[in-house]
């Protein structure tokens, strides 16, 4: 297991405990920690998104339904089917599963940009779109393929597919607890 801080090595990166995750299924998430870095890490399995509830796949597949029928309206209500309950029992309405899919198109769209701007040479002809991540990279998983792509970079990528600080209204918001960060906290 390599340190994302210190890929090189040399850093003492080593096995810290466990936390517990509940969703999308119950599971027990490794955390390291990096000494050299004061930092401690989750270990996230590939097909999870980071501090969001659902796989990365959930979430392409979604906005991969909103690229196709090209209105948010019409695409919620084809990947969250009426019936559906919230978290606190309420059924899933219509507007609230619009938001939810509008979210998820933002965070893959910003995601597709920062990836392409990361590797000019393999994206430059790339759309920000999962359709046209999926042409290119010749998988219908572009999320868990882009994360063992950016595996490097992850601790400094936003969420739900790297583990960085989230990025929101253009402003990093920083972790008010500087020693033990918020990286590996479940959601
Ligand atoms: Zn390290």
């Amino acid at each position: 297991m390599r340190c994302p801080l210190h890929p090189e090595g040399g850093c003492g990166f080593h096995k810290h405990g466990y936390y517990e995750r509940k969703t999308p299924m119950p599971l027990k998430i490794a955390r390291m920690y990096c000494p050299k870095g004061q930092t401690t890490v989750g270990l996230i399995p590939d097909f999870l998104a980071s501090h969001i509830t659902g796989t990365l796949q959930d979430i392409e597949e979604a906005v991969a339904t909103y690229e196709l029928l090209g209105s948010l309206t019409d695409s919620a209500d084809a990947v969250r089917p009426p019936g559906m309950v919230g978290d606190n029992e309420e059924p899933v309405t219509l507007d609230a599963t619009t938001r939810w899919l509008g979210r998820r198109a933002k965070w893959v769209t910003g995601t597709l940009m920062a990836v392409a701007g990361m590797f000019p040479q393999l994206f430059s002809l790339a759309e920000p779109t999962i359709q046209s991540f999926r042409a290119h990279l010749d998988t219908e998983s572009v999320l868990v393929e882009l994360r063992r792509i950016c595996s490097d970079r992850l601790l400094y990528f936003p969420y739900p597919l790297g583990f960085g600080p989230r990025v929101e209204r253009g402003r990093i918001s920083h972790c008010a607890d500087q020693q033990s960060t918020c990286r590996d906290r479940p959601p």
